[in-house]
């Protein structure tokens, strides 16, 4: 079974996908990694975000087995992939990885902007995950300051406005829910109760409610 977890930025997706899979046993690809992965590479050798034919260059020679650098997941670099994610290249280069991990048996957790609508269109399970901006921004207002660096919280609601805006206007798969994905606000939710309501959905898929 794949289930396919799409969302804003610090919507709780991450969570959501790794706590799912490791109930069911399944892999899970935080896809926004190898986005990030790519502007990290692109900004440790000096070249500039806008240079789409480089962007496209280091994706494609991207070794996806290394995801693991804390420096990925900073706030810098969520923009920074926002950026490169946005090149038409840059995302075919990654289409295959995505789908080969999705693949294998007995399953994968996928989350990131367009499992659902592109690289795994035929998942069982689509979860789109939303929650206001104001929300997102306070969770990753509270982790960084759970890090014990500095935070400034309305700096953090600009990015996440910021982001929002460019992942959802590109024209080279935007963020937006597919069709038959199960809306979960996570605005109200504990990410216990969170977790819950995302089983709960899994569960009535399988049992075909
Ligand atoms: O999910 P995360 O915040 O790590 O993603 C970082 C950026 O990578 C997003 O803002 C988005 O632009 C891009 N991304 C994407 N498609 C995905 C996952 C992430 O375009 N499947």
């Amino acid at each position: 079974m794949i289930i396919a977890i799409d969302g804003p930025a610090a919507s709780g997706k991450g969570t959501l996908g790794k706590r799912l899979a490791a109930h069911y046993g399944y892999r899970h690809l935080d896809t926004g990694l190898i986005y990030r992965a790519v502007a990290k590479a692109m900004l440790d050798a000096g070249h500039a975000l806008t240079d789409e034919a480089r962007a496209i260059a280091t994706a494609t020679a991207l070794d996806a087995g290394h995801l693991g650098d804390p420096a990925l997941k900073t706030d810098a670099m969520g923009q920074a992939a926002s950026v490169i994610s946005a090149y038409p290249g840059v995302r075919a280069a990654l289409f295959d990885f995505q789908r080969d991990f999705a693949s294998h048996p007995p399953g994968a957790v996928l989350d990131g902007r367009d499992i659902g609508t592109v690289i795994c269109p035929y998942a069982e399970v689509k979860i789109f995950v939303v929650a206001s901006a104001e929300v997102r921004a306070r969770r990753r207002a509270l982790e960084i300051a759970g890090r014990g660096e500095p935070v400034d919280e309305a700096a953090v609601l600009d990015d996440i406005k910021k982001r929002d805006e460019r992942d959802r206007n590109r024209s080279a798969a935007p963020l937006k829910a597919a069709d038959d994905a199960h809306l979960l606000d996570t605005s109200a939710l504990d990410i216990e109760s969170a977790v819950r309501a995302a089983i709960d959905i899994v569960e009535a898929v399988r049992a075909g409610r």
